[in-house]
């Protein structure tokens, strides 16, 4: 199978004015933040908001495919300027979490577990009428399926950091 090509990155911009038309906030990101090196044909080339995320008025998160040159320079920037305020950019790497089998890396759609899995134990389903011996515990699921109880942030966790670092594969940062 051939080699998937890199993506370009993502990040994410907080906090930017939901209001305004993506078409319109490229156009005054760039304005305000690269139009002495960039024209705007070129700079929309380099960066696209793709989706948003977070809440939807008036402010909302906007995640931008960007080209790896630009992705270093919006990182570095100490400031970037919307509309009258400024925010920083920050790669936006989002782990996938399944609703399955509770691991990371993948989504329902893509499970290969057969069975909807219990999200305290990762057992399937208990008996009715009988309780999961580990309700209240708060344990990580996707280590438990590996015979740890552990509790911790999803950071922490290797399930989540093996995922991460698969994730980052897939994301051509060379500029
Ligand atoms: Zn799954
Ligand atoms: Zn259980
Ligand atoms: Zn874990």
């Amino acid at each position: 199978m051939a080699e998937q090509q890199p993506l370009n990155p993502l990040i994410i911009l907080y906090n930017t004015d939901a209001t305004q038309d993506d078409a319109i906030f490229e156009t005054a990101f760039h304005k305000q933040n690269y139009s002495e090196e960039y024209t705007l044909t070129e700079f929309r080339e380099k960066f696209k908001v793709t989706f948003r995320v977070g809440p939807r008025m008036p402010d909302c998160h906007r995640v931008i495919e960007v080209h790896p040159e630009l992705r270093d320079k919006l990182l570095k920037a100490p400031r970037l300027f919307v509309g009258y305020r400024s925010t920083r950019a920050r790669d936006y790497l989002r782990v996938l979490k399944c609703y399955k089998c509770h691991d990371y890396g993948h989504v329902q759609k893509y499970c290969t577990s057969v069975e909807q899995l219990r999200g305290t134990c990762g057992e399937k389903q208990h008996e009715e009428g009988t309780t999961c011996p580990l309700k209240n515990e708060d344990l990580c699921v996707s280590c438990l399926k590996r015979g740890n109880r552990i509790k911790h942030r999803n950071q922490d966790c290797p399930g989540h950091k093996l995922a991460l670092s698969k994730l980052k594969g897939k994301f051509n940062y060379r500029t």
